[in-house]
């Protein structure tokens, strides 16, 4: 049995979330995770990432509401060259 370090690589975690680990390393793993708050954590918010970035990129302005904005920004913006 191996001994994992507390989060002692992001290559180790990157490895487990690509499920490369030999299955007695992700085992040690996990059950380190399962007793440690702070690698839990630390998984956690490794682990949320990408669906966050995914939902992120997924929100794109339609063209005419693109359109409308930088019209919108232009009003203004002349707006104030004016006054
Ligand atoms: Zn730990």
């Amino acid at each position: 049995m191996r001994a994992i370090a507390c989060v002692s690589g992001v290559d180790l975690l990157m490895d487990y979330l690509e499920g490369v680990l030999p299955a007695d390393v992700k085992q040690a793993l996990e059950e380190h995770v399962a007793g440690c708050p702070r690698c839990a954590a630390f998984f956690a918010s490794y682990i949320g990432t990408p669906r966050i970035m995914r939902e992120a990129t997924a929100v794109t302005l339609p063209a005419d509401v693109e359109a409308s904005l930088k019209a919108f920004l232009r009003a203004r913006t002349s707006a104030f060259r004016s006054s």
